[in-house]
């Protein structure tokens, strides 16, 4: 093989390689939208706003709770609370648990209502 044509031969791979990162890259531009999608199915799910709090009984499952759900991403029942704050949100105290997934690294937050004893 001449030195041109060995040249050429690496110039070709080269630009071949830049296209399979380029449209690698494409793919993962794409990708937002299906996470959008489900951070938006996430929050309509039990928990996932103010609105539609979940209730406990104690301040002591408030994260036991949280965590009961599967991962909205990848189905799996790996959720670990990360943090969890005290929030008024319209006159109200309620938990705000983040929540993440040890699996995929998804993460989403849980609202959650500790019910007043009677
Ligand atoms: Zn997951």
């Amino acid at each position: 093989m001449s030195l041109g044509a060995c040249i050429l031969l690496v110039a070709v791979l080269a630009g071949a390689i830049g296209l399979a990162r380029v449209s690698r890259r494409a793919r993962r531009r794409r990708a937002p939208p299906l996470s959008d999608d489900l951070a938006r199915l996430a929050r309509a799910a039990p928990g996932g706003r103010p609105a539609d709090a979940l209730e406990v009984p104690s301040t002591s499952v408030v994260e036991d709770r949280a965590v009961s759900f599967p991962c909205h991403v990848c189905g799996e029942s790996a959720m670990q609370a990360l943090d969890h704050q005290v929030e008024e949100i319209g006159g109200e105290r309620l938990r705000r648990v983040r929540v993440g997934c040890d699996r995929c690294g998804a993460e989403r937050q849980l609202y959650v209502r500790v019910m007043a004893a009677a």
